[in-house]
């Protein structure tokens, strides 16, 4: 069993339903258990002119291989209408795979730990309501160093 952290994100059809239904493909996944969700939050897009994300993240523990785990994940994002057209471009779903336990992942479909999720409040704050607050990223820095360096600024908690 690994301990794997998920980040959600929609910016399209009703982007709280698009991650409350994801929250259930989640719960469903094969060899896997224990699923915690955070708060969902609400955030200004990064790229310019599209709608406003709402963000989770997931924890859960499970026995799949990374890759398999990602192939589930993309499974779920094209269940929900995931159309990949521009990069970073409007999605219904996106699923990021940010933390698979302890380990360092570098091949051409995952790359774990998420390459940008340091620097991104609406993945911080939501991870550190589902871990523990001495989590450790692999190069050694810990969650809550990476917080006080990153303004929870735009970021709002939904009820
Ligand atoms: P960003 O990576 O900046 O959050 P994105 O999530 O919009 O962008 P996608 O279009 O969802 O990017 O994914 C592009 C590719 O990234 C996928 O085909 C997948 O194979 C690859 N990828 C690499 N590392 C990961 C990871 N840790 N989690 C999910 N996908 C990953
Ligand atoms: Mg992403
Ligand atoms: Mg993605």
């Amino acid at each position: 069993m690994e301990v794997v952290y998920i980040g959600l994100g929609s910016n399209l059809a009703e982007p709280a339903e698009q991650l409350r239904q994801a929250i259930q493909a989640l719960a469903q996944l094969p060899s896997s258990q224990g699923l915690q969700v955070s708060s969902l939050y609400s955030s200004e897009s990064l790229s310019p002119g599209q709608p406003r994300y709402t963000n989770a993240v997931a924890r859960l523990e499970t026995e799949l291989a990374p890759l398999a785990l990602l192939d589930a994940l993309q499974a779920i994002e094209n269940e929900q209408g995931r159309v990949r057209a521009e990069r970073w471009g409007p999605r219904t779903l996106d699923l990021d795979v940010l933390l698979f336990g302890d380990r360092v992942i570098d091949e051409p479909r995952l790359k774990v730990p998420h390459y940008h999720m340091q620097a991104r409040a609406f993945v911080l704050y939501p991870l550190a309501e589902v871990a523990p607050p001495g989590l450790r990223l692999a190069d050694g820095r810990l969650l809550v160093d990476l917080l006080a360096a990153c303004p929870f600024e735009g970021l709002e908690r939904l009820a």
